[in-house]
């Protein structure tokens, strides 16, 4: 014999939600059952859809973050690919910005005042880019002491001011990965651009 509460009047009406194929006897809440062991085994068994439905949402939510953090980083190469060309173009014929001089053999590299890793939001900011020898950009740290020297030299203490203040972050910048595609095409045309106008290509 089950243990159960008092009969409750309307509750006959409807069979043991635990579908135990027995009539209810009472309302567990607004749960029709038939006994406190239905009551209770329904309660456990709808706690546990809850909790898979839950999980799965939560993996498909994990799933979802780690694709777009996938697809930014993609898109931030390709935009970086794009926006050091365009140092390299703009800063054609000039030479290092750190050491105003090309080494022999030296190759040139687009260099950060602040380095990609220190300060992401300024990552693709033209004022914080310039043609660098691989020397001083990589061997040398990026020379950020000179480099805000001559920083400051070339565009005023505002400039330096900021870069070095608060940035809005990258998803600021590009709420979307369309919006990254888009500054992507915007600076494709400006080096076919200038690849013709110097006579590069
Ligand atoms: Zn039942
Ligand atoms: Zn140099």
């Amino acid at each position: 014999m089950k243990r159960s509460a008092l009969k409750t009047k309307t509750a006959d009406k409807y069979k043991c939600k635990n579908r135990c194929g027995n009539k209810a006897e009472y309302y567990a809440g607004t749960t029709p059952v038939c006994s406190s062991d239905c009551a209770y085994s329904y309660l456990m068994k709808k706690a546990a859809a809850k909790k898979k439905k839950d999980d799965i949402a939560y993996r498909a939510d994990t799933r979802k973050m780690a694709v777009d953090i996938r697809t930014r980083t993609k898109w931030y190469k390709m935009l970086e690919a794009v926006v050091n060309a365009h140092v390299l173009l703009i800063d054609h014929g000039k030479m290092c910005f750190t050491c105003d001089s090309a080494h022999a053999g030296s190759t040139f590299q687009a260099g950060h005042f602040l380095t990609v890793g220190h300060s992401k939001p300024t990552r693709f900011n033209l004022y914080n880019i310039h043609k660098q020898c691989a020397r001083c950009n990589q061997f040398g740290g990026g020379m950020p002491k000179i480099y805000k020297v001559n920083l400051r030299a070339r565009y005023g203490q505002d400039v330096v001011d900021s870069l070095e203040g608060p940035q809005a972050s990258l998803k600021d910048q590009y709420p979307t990965t369309q919006d990254i595609e888009s500054e992507i095409k915007v600076y494709q045309s400006k080096n076919l651009e200038l690849n013709k106008w110097l006579g590069l290509k």
